[in-house]
């Protein structure tokens, strides 16, 4: 198994600690990977540093070439990295292999295709005899820190708009989940201009810390929770750095009289148990308007309870397990806390054999301002709770911290405009939750993060704007 790290081009064994990767599904140790040291992330960032110096040059037609040549290399090696991405976190195969790969792989095609499109405005006079133009530059060497739920999806995004911006990047992967992004490493290292990426490992603690910290770095980007984006928006504040955050997510899902009852018990179904529940953009808060709420609770208790979950490997298996028994015990903590004013329909227990297993869980009548309908449970865990008209309904939604993902299920047009006018959130869909597009931004506002992964809008975290005025 490739447990080295990537930097200035060469292939190195972390001089730090070792620190274990588990199998979720059974919660064997399958590798043990050694940690970089201090000095190592620092040979890291210098070389990034280095390396921008030419990369930034390059034209947009270069780097959509490299875009392209990453794309191929994810393409020629998809089973083992989707295999890498089984055994690291637990997911159910083949869906690994076929709903999560080809997104990451058009990630990149998609970048290499935004990387031709960044045009500054016209060139003009604004001033009597100066010409002004505006120039949108790359904005340095980034700091690029994913989290564990998609290893080699959020890598992607942390490492494709950078490179299509023209910057370039020292990559940290989740320590608990490093093995396909330490392998890609590997699998670019001669794809890339040496120092243009850099992969690294270690604890949030020490290398994430240290890499925030660095004086080299420009930016930071990084996707996790509400706490490490707190801690990159202060290491920001001592050196002024650019700030790139997609934090977590509540997403309320919110439910209207006159909605496909079906529609959205299947979609429940599929999108809140898929990864474990382990989504930013989970449909998780389920707000029901009263003369429904009976009749949804009972379908999706109903589709929930159809559920099957193992092996990821095993025939049928729809859910795998949590990542970690950490995880999974914070899970649990927020249903049993729940227990004494709430209903669960479905689920509600570690489930039976080795691993990190979780039942699918639905928990119904929820208050509103309940801990879990409000707190980010980051597991396989709905609640249902009511609501009587729009104007409740909003208010309840609009009242958290988070504002990622949200959806609302009507056949009133009006119904539906007024409510995607009004919600405060990155994303909002109508009668469907969650499908993404590499053309469209996956944006956060609130406590939810900074700007946005994926579409062009994304490049606009890696790029100045600038002007430029000659005197004629
Ligand atoms: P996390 O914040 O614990 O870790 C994310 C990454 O940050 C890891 O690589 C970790 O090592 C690093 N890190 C932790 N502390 C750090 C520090 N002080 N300095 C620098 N780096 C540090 O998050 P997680 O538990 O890995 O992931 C789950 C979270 O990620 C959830 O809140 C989820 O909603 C969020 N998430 C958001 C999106 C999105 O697009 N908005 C996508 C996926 C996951």
């Amino acid at each position: 198994m490739q447990t080295k790290m990537l930097i200035n081009g060469e292939m190195v064994a972390g001089d730090g600690d070792p620190i274990p990767v588990l199998d979720p599904a059974t919660g064997a140790t399958v590798a043990q990977v050694p940690e970089a040291t201090l000095e190592q992330v620092e040979a890291a960032t210098r070389a990034a540093h280095e390396a921008f110096e030419t990369y930034c040059l390059t034209t947009p037609a270069d780097r959509a070439g490299y875009l392209n040549a990453i794309a191929d290399v994810i393409e020629e090696n998809v089973e083992e990295l989707a295999e890498l991405e089984t055994l690291d976190v637990g997911k159910p195969w083949p869906m690994a292999r076929d709903e999560e790969m080809p997104l990451t792989i058009d990630t990149f095609r998609f970048m290499a295709g935004a990387a031709r499109t960044m045009t500054g405005s016209v060139a003009g006079e604004y001033a009597a005899g100066h010409t002004s133009m505006i120039r949108k530059d790359p904005i340095g060497p980034v700091a690029s820190i994913a989290p564990w739920n998609y290893p080699l999806m959020m890598a992607a995004w942390k490492i494709a708009a950078p490179l299509a911006a023209g910057c370039t990047i020292v990559m940290k992967p989740s320590e608990i989940t490093p093995l396909a992004t330490l392998r890609l490493g590997e699998l670019l290292a001669d794809v890339l201009p040496k120092g243009v990426l850099n992969v690294v490992h270690g604890r949030g603690a020490s290398v994430g810390d240290k890499l925030i910290n660095d004086p080299q770095i420009e930016g930071i980007s990084i996707t996790g929770s509400p706490a490490t984006g707190m801690a990159a928006m202060r290491a920001a504040s001592n050196q002024i750095r650019h700030v790139h955050l997609e934090l977590g997510g509540k997403a309320p899902v919110i439910v209207f009289d006159d909605a496909d009852i079906d529609a959205v018990a299947e979609t429940i179904r599929y999108g809140s148990y898929f990864n474990a529940g382990q989504d930013c953009a989970q449909p998780c808060r389920v707000m029901v308007q009263d003369r429904m709420y009976d009749k949804l609770v009972a379908a999706v208790s109903d589709q929930v309870s159809q559920i099957r979950i193992g092996a990821p490997k095993a025939d049928g298996t729809e859910m795998g397990p949590i990542v970690s028994a950490a995880q999974r015990d914070r899970v649990a903590g927020f249903v049993d806390r729940a227990r004494s004013s709430c209903e669960v329909t479905v689920g509600g227990q570690v489930a039976d054999g080795p691993g990190f297993f979780y039942q699918p869980t639905v928990v119904a009548n929820v208050d509103n301002d309940a801990e879990i309908a409000c707190n980010e449970v980051f597991g396989p865990v709905v609640t249902l709770s009511r609501f009587s008209g729009a104007e409740d309904a909003l208010r309840a939604a609009n009242a958290g911290r988070y504002g990622l993902a949200s959806s609302v299920w009507t056949k009133d047009v009006s119904t539906a405009m007024k409510m995607t006018a009004q919600l405060r959130y990155g994303m909002t869909w109508v009668n469907t939750h969650g499908m993404p597009a590499a053309e469209m931004p996956w944006a956060a506002m609130k406590g939810s993060g900074t700007g946005c992964d994926m579409s062009v809008y994304a490049l606009d975290a890696y790029t100045s704007v600038r002007h430029v005025m000659v005197a004629h």
